[in-house]
């Protein structure tokens, strides 16, 4: 997180002060980098240039405007999985024709949408959607571009819920079935057959398991290019990061251990693959999400109590499992710093096994267990860090919370890129039958 560090014992979000975003702002807060979404961008855009090749952000994993923008503007194209993320990235002032729209259950009117606005490829992941892609490319006399989804059947070594590419999954086109499904395909009048696309999972943490799956997939590849004219290769995305010791420079020395860096990046995910690559003569696509906005983004969030029982010490804040899903829903790890780091903070008696807990009522609602942690108060702010991918955009109003508001860092700006939702929101579209007043 390059582009989060502290200075003189402040954590600043490039020039500006956390603090001070969260004393105009309130909590909770999300905060993204504008330089560290750039960077972790231009490190694939390097990586892979030695290829033909194009970069699609994963909407899914960071939908705010402010940040789809910043990726358009680096260059980027992307990946979306609803009718919803298209008109987002639209309304974000990006191109529709350097979308890719992936999914398993594409409804016809996100086809119609998608199809009217000119995307670059759906992917697709089974035979009857290619035959409903098909037959509304036909009433729109349009030729629709697609790519197939093929599962490896490789075991990206990741958390079992966010792993794809095994026939354990629903996702993808059985690997030995594939070029008959591309025969059948082809027959199929209205569409042009344009790629082919695998994605094996997410938070993979070495080259190993995607450079099995290129092995595997890279033949075929070149085979359905002779026989069927395909022009791109899409990898899909993946590659993780490091969510331990996130912080990268700055003066809190005593973050910093062996762990800090990430374990794959994409100059090693490029070194293991670009020689697989280059020879097919394809235009390569990846989609990454998670590395580009991972570490792009924190939670800030406000400590309402301290609650000591006779085992635990429970730090209650004011962000929850609504507000950042993944330690519930994945059991996952974030950091937790204060945005105030006290000389002695480091040292074992000034800290204290902590338990950090939102609070709604259900108890996969916590950030950490048993983490030894800064003694807190009170009014302190503390900052979850590593939360700009699938933090935001799993949110949801359970317990009739509001969504936080998230703020764009660029370098000494910083903008409001989504208000603090309204309590009153919350039930505007709902109403009492008139039979129960
Ligand atoms: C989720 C997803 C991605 C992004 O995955 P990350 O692990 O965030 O890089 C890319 N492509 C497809 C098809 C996806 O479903």
């Amino acid at each position: 997180m390059h582009d989060f560090c502290f200075k003189r014992g402040k954590l600043y979000c490039e020039n500006i002060s956390v603090a001070s975003l969260a004393k105009k702002h309130g909590s909770p807060l999300y905060i993204y980098s504008h330089a560290t979404l750039t960077k972790n961008f231009r490190q694939f855009d390097d990586a892979l240039s030695p290829l033909d090749h194009s970069i699609h952000f994963a909407v899914k994993a960071n939908s705010n405007l402010g940040v789809l923008r910043t990726l358009a503007n680096a260059g980027s194209g992307f990946d979306i999985v609803s009718g919803g993320e298209l008109q987002r990235v639209i309304a974000a002032g990006a191109n529709p024709s350097k979308c890719v729209f992936a999914g398993v259950g594409k409804t016809e009117k996100e086809i119609e949408l998608a199809l009217k606005k000119g995307i670059y490829a759906f992917t697709t992941e089974s035979e009857p959607e290619m035959v409903r892609i098909n037959k509304i490319a036909r009433r729109l006399k349009k030729k629709a571009p697609i790519a197939i989804r093929v599962n490896p059947n490789v075991d990206a070594k990741t958390h079992a819920k966010i792993t794809t590419g095994t026939y354990e999954n629903k996702f993808g086109i059985v690997f030995e079935e594939i070029e008959g499904v591309y025969k059948r395909a082809a027959k199929l009048k209205n569409l042009h057959l344009r790629g082919v696309q695998m994605h094996i999972g997410s938070q993979l943490t070495e080259a190993g398991p995607f450079e099995k799956a290129v092995r595997k997939v890279a033949p075929v590849a070149k085979r359905l290019a002779e026989k069927h004219g395909i022009e791109f290769f899409s990898l899909g995305g993946g590659v993780g990061i490091t969510y331990e010791s996130a912080l990268e420079s700055g003066d809190a020395k005593w973050w910093r251990s062996p762990k800090r860096r990430n374990l794959l990046t994409p100059a090693k995910y490029a070194a293991k693959l670009v020689p697989l690559l280059k020879p097919l003569g394809l235009r390569i696509l990846i989609e990454p999400g998670r590395f580009i906005a991972g570490n792009a983004g924190i939670l800030v969030t406000q400590v309402e109590h301290v609650k000591q029982t006779g085992v635990k010490n429970f730090v209650i804040v004011d962000a929850a499992m609504n507000d950042l899903a993944r330690p519930a829903l994945y059991d996952s790890y974030h950091e937790i710093v204060p945005l105030t780091q006290k000389s002695g903070d480091h040292l074992k008696k000034n800290q204290i096994s902590s338990d950090v807990v939102g609070p709604i009522c259900e108890s996969s609602d916590y950030f950490c267990k048993n983490r030894m942690l800064a003694k807190v108060g009170e009014g302190d702010h503390l900052a979850l860090l590593s939360a700009g991918a699938y933090g935001f955009v799993m949110a949801s109003n359970y317990n009739t919370r509001a969504f936080p508001a998230e703020v764009l860092v660029k370098g000494s700006q910083a903008e409001v890129v989504r208000k603090r939702q309204p309590l009153r929101h919350l039930w505007a579209s709902e109403s009492v039958p008139k039979w129960l007043k």
